[in-house]
């Protein structure tokens, strides 16, 4: 994949965003994001195993309290330049190359692709922070970055409050691929929560020459007694 525009601006955006010090407080640190103080405790993702067609999946944390908070502080930081929010990107980039690094070692990655926003939102938003996700991880897996490979062809609705098999068929055929893709392919989004949107990007990678789709996400959203992600067990007898 050649030098676009895109990886440019990227660059020079990352460059502005480097962590300095704690992301919290502001105080140095040597283990940034956060210094010892500020650090949020640690918050497991729920062990499931992937949705199909992934071969595995990963999330550094779940996705609830502070991480949540740090999280939506990096999706919407509000629009314009003036309101980038540096903070919150180093901790969601620190997160997901970690969550990166959960990828079992037989898993080795020939490029790392985002989850494409559609290009309405993008517009709406200014940019993609899945394309930033992609880069992180990306850098420090050595591989290329294909911002690109996947489009978004529709606007879906948001998942939230949606049953598992609403957001299936909510985001069925969403995604296509644009080029070929190489064999291994690390798929990055931001939170997971049935894996649905995971699942079909990653078919439109195995049609398109993927052999194993790997999902990487920053967070997972843990199961919890009132919401409807996993569908109803039919009574038994
Ligand atoms: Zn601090």
């Amino acid at each position: 994949m050649g030098m676009t525009d895109e990886d440019g601006w990227l660059r020079t955006l990352e460059a502005l965003l480097l962590p300095n010090g704690c992301s919290s407080c502001g105080r140095a640190t040597d283990h940034p994001p956060f210094c010892r103080g500020c650090t949020p405790p640690p918050a497991p993702p729920v062990p499931v195993p992937p949705p199909r067609p992934l071969a595995a999946w990963t999330a550094e944390v779940a996705y609830t309290d502070a991480w949540k908070e740090w999280i939506h502080r990096f999706k919407y930081p509000g629009s314009g330049l003036s309101s980038l929010d540096p903070a919150a990107d180093a901790v969601v980039l620190a997160l997901v190359r970690a969550a990166a690094r959960r990828v079992p070692a037989t898993f080795v990655p020939d490029i790392v692709v985002p989850v494409p926003l559609h290009r309405a939102r993008r517009r709406e938003r200014g940019f993609d922070q899945a394309a930033l996700l992609a880069r992180a991880v990306a850098r420090e897996a050595r591989v290329k970055a294909g911002l690109r490979v996947l489009e978004r062809r529709r606007d879906t609705p948001r998942q939230v409050g949606l049953s598992r098999r609403e957001r299936r068929r909510n985001v069925r055929g969403a995604f296509v691929a644009r080029r070929a893709v190489p064999a291994c392919v690390w798929l990055v989004d931001d939170v997971a929560t049935t894996g649905a949107t995971l699942s079909e990007a990653a078919r439109a990678l195995l049609c398109a020459g993927a052999h194993q789709v790997i999902g990487i996400c920053v967070a997972h959203t843990p199961p919890g007694r009132n919401d409807a992600r996993f569908e109803t067990p039919l009574p038994s007898g």
